[in-house]
């Protein structure tokens, strides 16, 4: 099989996936590999799931999309859970991550000149952050390897330092009407928040009346044991992202926002076709469903500690891993300087599936479901490929 009309925005591995069953994906050729990618942190309770299956069948064939001209009964459903779970009033669905964040960054200027007027317009991102590829989000992705090619990109947007207080501070004023960051940056290698970074931003946004806006799209639902990162960090943003796991592989995306930022959003200011549709939707109460009151979340915690406690026990056995952090099941392997690829195509030839990011990381996203036997054999296929760097 050969892709020659794929548009060449990936540098992909070659190989090519016809199925899949929890953390398994068979190939074209009927060889098994086990996936710790997870479609990048999105299949959170694996492939094929059958909650999910059953709800794409029930729900399609009864309502698929209205358009937001009319409501569904799905989309009240699935925000009044978002809501009930994590403490914020407001929801807007869209479909992806950097839809999510383009909505927030609108929030932003719409809240900042509704309380400061046309000069409060201001907005600080943070260095090595990803917010998602749309000129708006790439703005406040503080890589310039994604920016430089596209550049002129949104204006007042600042860089400061991820977890440097001072550096965040030193670009604060009145003229600031948002603050976005990642509680753990994921694409960067795996990077949590200092507890402290979060708590002194929450300070300098009320401070200078400013929303605070996390990303949760790829540590949030549930990936670091909590349904979001910033419910283990106890700082409460104003605004906060998702989207990745929130369908479990069917597309959707959610903002969620506490009144104060949400209020200043009016008909006509924003929407999405697509946004919120019954069959996303549905996919969305079912993992909700899943993750709340089926276990997983607390599966998702277990398993993440006995993974970086198993992972740990190799970076001690092995100098090619240099370190390992995360939270849940967001864990970053940090390598020895340019062994990052080499661990991973390692991996695949032991049959692992792992993604790399920044900071010579080495990703593992497995599905939030996960047994502690599939963690094992994926362990084993790991420490094969770090044996033989
Ligand atoms: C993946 C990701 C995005 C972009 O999401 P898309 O669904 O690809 O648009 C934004 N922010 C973070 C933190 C991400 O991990």
């Amino acid at each position: 099989m050969k892709a020659n009309h794929v548009m060449n925005t990936y540098s992909r591995y070659d190989l090519i996936f016809e199925e899949g069953r929890g953390p398994w994906l068979t190939d074209i050729s009927g060889e098994r590999y086990l996936d710790f990618v997870s479609g990048i942190a999105v299949n959170c309770l694996g492939h094929s799931a059958p909650q999910i299956a059953e709800t794409v069948a029930r729900q399609s064939e009864k309502l698929m999309h209205i358009s937001n001209l009319y409501w569904s009964p799905q989309q009240i459903e699935l925000a009044d859970r978002l809501c009930q779970a994590s403490g914020f009033d407001k929801v807007f669905f869209c479909n992806s991550g950097t839809e999510s964040n383009e909505t927030a960054l609108k929030i932003a200027r719409k809240y900042g000149r509704a309380k400061g007027g046309e000069e409060k317009t201001k907005i600080i991102c943070m260095h090595d952050s990803f917010h998602g590829r749309s000129l708006g989000a790439l703005s406040v992705t503080g890589q310039e390897k994604y920016r430089q090619a596209f550049r002129p990109l949104i204006g007042d947007v600042y860089d400061a330092v991820f977890n440097d207080v001072s550096s965040v501070e030193a670009l604060m004023d009145d003229r600031v009407c948002a603050v976005i960051l990642e509680p753990v940056q994921g694409e960067s290698g795996i990077i949590p928040a200092d507890p402290e970074f979060l708590r002194a931003l929450r300070a300098l946004c009320e401070k200078y009346d400013a929303l605070l806006i996390f990303d949760e799209v790829q540590c949030g639902m549930g990936r670091s044991g909590k349904l979001f990162a910033h419910q283990k960090y106890g700082v409460m943003p104003d605004i906060c992202t998702t989207a990745k796991a929130l369908g479990a592989g069917f597309p959707i995306g959610a903002v969620l926002a506490s009144d104060k930022a949400a209020e200043f959003f009016v008909p006509g200011d924003h929407g999405c076709t697509f946004g919120g549709n019954p069959l996303a939707c549905a996919c969305g109460i079912t993992v909700m469903r899943e993750l709340t009151e089926n276990g997983i979340l607390e599966n998702a915690e277990q398993m993440g500690d006995y993974l970086q406690k198993r992972l740990q026990q190799l970076a001690d056995k092995y100098d090619a891993i240099e370190e390992v952090r995360g939270m849940g099941l967001l864990i970053g392997v940090q390598m020895k300087e340019g062994k990052k690829s080499a661990a991973i195509d390692g991996a695949l030839k032991q049959k692992l599936l792992l993604a790399g990011a920044g900071n010579e990381t080495v990703r593992f996203l497995p599905p939030l479901n996960i047994s502690r036997e599939e963690l094992d054999e994926g362990l084993k296929r790991f420490e094969a490929a770090v044996e033989a760097l």
